[in-house]
């Protein structure tokens, strides 16, 4: 069952217009992700959920009256191109589209067409067309996309290349352990942060992790237990995972693993297992964290001794991150009717 429809931005007060551009760009950054949730979006942000609605609205066309069939074969069209990041079917897309008057059913519930738009997206609504929009979607995809694809084979043919250089393989492996270097620390620390913001847009506590091999990023991970349903999807653990599957090696021995957040235990033992040459992390976590601020599991003697531990790198801007998500779920709280979200105290 959904719950209540609530949309906030719809007792605000008008909303300036948005250009067809800026449209185009808003979905297109929306779309760099994946299993996004309609109802995620619309707890998150009220107007990129009016926004995709419009979006999936634009692929019905404008005066035709269309069949169920008809109306769903567009909304499926959309969901595979300029919805492509959306977890969720035509059926349910369908009832959301009505129920809003994103899309009008005739009064015999035989008969689809477009509905009325929000004022705020309707001019920009008038010159945009399906077409553009999933060309701006795939745009966007496809160049994340080759991004990744180019950071693997920048990282292969390095590896390949020093392994040609050297005679064998074996030299690789005797890479000295990542020194200190602070400056670099930073720069690695922005980029976890980056992470966390990805988590922030499915609706997840904001926490992010790279993992850095011979100066270089190699994997990047956020916090997404929710969405992926999964207890140990936290932001150490998804990096540590992509590393381990691009190196081919669950040993993670002279690599570098950024956080945001300090570890908690779970992602400690896991870090400990991987052999990670060193871990920084930004935030204190008074709560759960277990370097230091409830247990230190990198100064147990009992445990192993691979990882060095450097905290508080950005930790204002890490920690700002975390509150600032924590504030606006409050209001949205305040604001919804029910909910039964997770607030136990913990940061995930
Ligand atoms: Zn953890």
């Amino acid at each position: 069952m959904r719950a209540p429809i609530h949309l906030r931005a719809m007792s605000m007060s008008p909303l300036p217009q948005i250009s067809a551009d800026a449209w185009c760009a808003r979905l297109a950054h929306l779309a760099q992700r994946d299993g996004l949730l309609l109802s995620t979006l619309r707890e998150r942000d009220a107007r990129d959920f009016e926004l995709v609605l419009a979006s999936a609205a634009l692929f019905l066309p404008a005066t035709q009256l269309l069949d169920e069939r008809g109306a769903n074969g567009c909304l499926k069209h959309f969901l595979a191109t300029a919805g492509v990041m959306l977890d969720t079917d035509h059926v349910e897309l369908r009832r959301w589209l009505a129920d809003l008057a994103f899309i009008h059913r005739s009064d015999y519930g035989t008969d689809y067409r477009r509905g009325h738009l929000p004022a705020w997206l309707a001019s920009a609504a008038d010159t945009l067309d399906s077409e553009r929009l999933a060309q701006a979607v795939s745009d966007a995809r496809n160049a994340k996309a080759s991004q990744r694809a180019a950071r693997k084979a920048a990282w292969l043919a390095q590896q390949a290349g020093a392994a040609v250089a050297d005679g064998e393989v074996e030299v690789i492996l005797a890479v000295p352990a990542p020194a200190e270097h602070p400056v670099e620390d930073e720069t690695f620390m922005r980029l976890a942060i980056d992470q966390a913001h990805n988590a922030w847009a499915l609706g997840e506590v904001p926490v992010g992790a790279v993992v850095v091999k011979d100066g270089q990023v190699i994997a990047t991970g956020f916090n997404q237990p929710i969405g992926n349903s999964d207890p140990t999807a936290h932001a150490e653990i998804q990096a540590m995972r992509a590393a381990a599957e691009l190196l081919g090696n669950y040993r993670l021995s002279h690599c570098a693993l950024y956080v945001t957040l300090e570890p908690c235990a779970m992602c400690s033992g896991a870090m400990q297992h991987a052999r990670i040459g060193r871990l920084v992390y930004g935030a204190a976590d008074p709560k759960t964290g277990a370097c230091g601020s409830v247990v230190d599991l990198f100064a147990e003697p009992r445990l192993n001794h691979h990882t060095t531990v450097r905290g508080g790198v950005l930790a204002a801007d890490c920690s700002t991150l975390l509150s600032r998500f924590f504030a606006q779920r409050r209001e949205i709280k305040r604001g919804a009717t029910a909910s039964e979200d997770m607030d136990d105290g913990s940061q995930r």
